[in-house]
């Protein structure tokens, strides 16, 4: 058993703190309630190699793994700048081409996501289908050599930035019974694709979308793999590094929000000469949030060892794990640290509450807390599936 990163894995990790802190929470901030993006925080991680330390060196990227992507997760969010699109575009549409990708379309992709050059974002969920993907209702159909695709699609993260749409839709003679999906590229502007943003109460520059699919062409090489059947393979390939990558940004959300905490209950002094840090009533809860993270954090390693090692099984079930502990971790520093900080904690200055709809979210999606609970205890503890 090795605890320990690589020096390679622990420069990666002082490189992205130091390119995350120097953007930090407040630019983050900024650029939500001014309607912008991260566009600079994303080209400079970009340059730097930090958005494709996971695609092989023969596309011109990092050779790493997941580890090194979990790693640049966490040290952007443990530096206020929790970003999502990294989840969808190098986690799991990077991952998804590369391990079932057409050698074209890895030519064609993956040298754009080795630089960060290439956003390209992900589509399952539909309302009428929310977690039960057995329902996809959006249909492709071949007209010719091409496919013509139909649906709708919700709470798309990122739409508005990317090139691409990495499309879940199920093929017309596969419309009913069990999912037989079908994965396609399309181009943010291709003719028949359009979007509205949704309201929600969450304080990021990475918004959600309900996207619309009326006929939407695409060529034969559209299709993920060139083949139906490379379907089902290619959406797994993109779970394990989903739920990792979205862990490793709650956990470095934690600790970001416990580290503001405890520089301020260190130094706040409201009863004579002891700071509130003191008081046990104050920092047993931050304490308790801190054990919550770290314990995260190791189940977020295993899997991602796991993973990397080729035992995609095995950090299935933990890297659901981790996404549980993380999401609720995640959740319960923000909120502690908020009422550590008392009236500073709801202030904007102070850079917490402003990740409350973040972390909130964070047990909703990418996939709720109670679906993992449902995998656990039919793949872990062996009961019977109710749905
Ligand atoms: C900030 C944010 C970003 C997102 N980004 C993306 C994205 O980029 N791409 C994308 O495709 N989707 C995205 N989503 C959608 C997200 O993946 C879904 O919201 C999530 O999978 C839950 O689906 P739903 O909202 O339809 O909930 P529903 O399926 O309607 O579920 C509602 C509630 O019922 C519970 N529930 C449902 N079925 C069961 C069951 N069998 N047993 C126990 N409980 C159950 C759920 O856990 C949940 O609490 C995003 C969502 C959010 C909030």
């Amino acid at each position: 058993m090795n605890f320990d990163l690589t020096p390679e894995q622990d420069q990666l990790r002082d490189a992205v703190r130091a390119l995350g802190r120097r953007y930090g929470h407040s630019y983050f901030v900024e650029k939500a309630k001014s309607g912008g993006h991260t566009t600079e925080l994303w080209e400079e991680a970009g340059r730097l190699g930090y958005l494709g330390v996971n695609v092989p060196t023969e596309y011109g990227g990092g050779g790493g793994g997941l580890t090194e992507l979990a790693i640049v997760c966490e040290e952007l969010a443990a530096a206020g700048c929790p970003l999502l699109l990294l989840v969808v575009s190098p986690a799991i549409a990077a991952t998804v081409i590369h391990r079932h990708g057409t050698d074209e379309q890895r030519k064609r992709f993956l040298p754009g996501f080795a630089d960060g050059s290439l956003k390209v974002v992900f589509a399952i969920t539909e309302p009428d289908a929310g977690s039960n993907f057995h329902r996809l209702g959006t249909v492709a159909r071949r007209d010719g050599d091409d496919w013509l695709l139909s649906g709708r699609k919700c709470y798309i993260s990122g739409v508005d930035e990317a090139q691409y749409v990495l499309v879940v839709a199920r093929t017309e003679d596969a419309a009913t019974g069990k999912l037989k999906p079908a994965l396609f590229l399309v181009p943010t502007d291709a003719a028949g694709l359009t979007w509205s943003k949704l309201d929600m109460e969450i304080v990021s520059p990475e918004n959600q979308f309900l996207l619309y699919l009326d006929d939407v062409r695409l060529p034969a090489d559209a299709l993920v793999g060139g083949s139906l059947d490379a379907g089902l393979p290619a959406l797994f390939a993109g779970l394990n590094p989903e739920r990792i990558t979205v862990a490793a940004m709650g956990v470095g959300t934690g600790r970001y929000a416990i580290e503001r905490a405890t520089e301020y209950t260190a130094t706040r002094k409201v009863w004579g000469g002891r700071s509130i840090g003191a008081h046990q009533g104050v920092a047993h809860p931050l304490a308790h949030a801190a054990v919550q993270v770290e314990l995260a954090r190791l189940m977020i390693h295993k899997a991602a060892t796991l993973y990397d090692a080729g035992r995609d099984l095995e950090a299935g079930v933990c890297g659901n794990m981790a996404k549980y502990a993380a999401g609720e971790a995640a959740a319960l520093a923000v909120d502690t640290a908020v009422q550590a900080l008392g009236g500073a904690g709801m202030t904007t200055e102070y850079g917490v509450a402003t990740l409350l709809g973040a972390v909130r979210a964070g047990r909703i999606a990418p996939v709720s807390r109670e679906m993992i609970l449902n995998f656990v205890a039919q793949h872990v503890l062996g009961q019977e599936k109710s749905y």
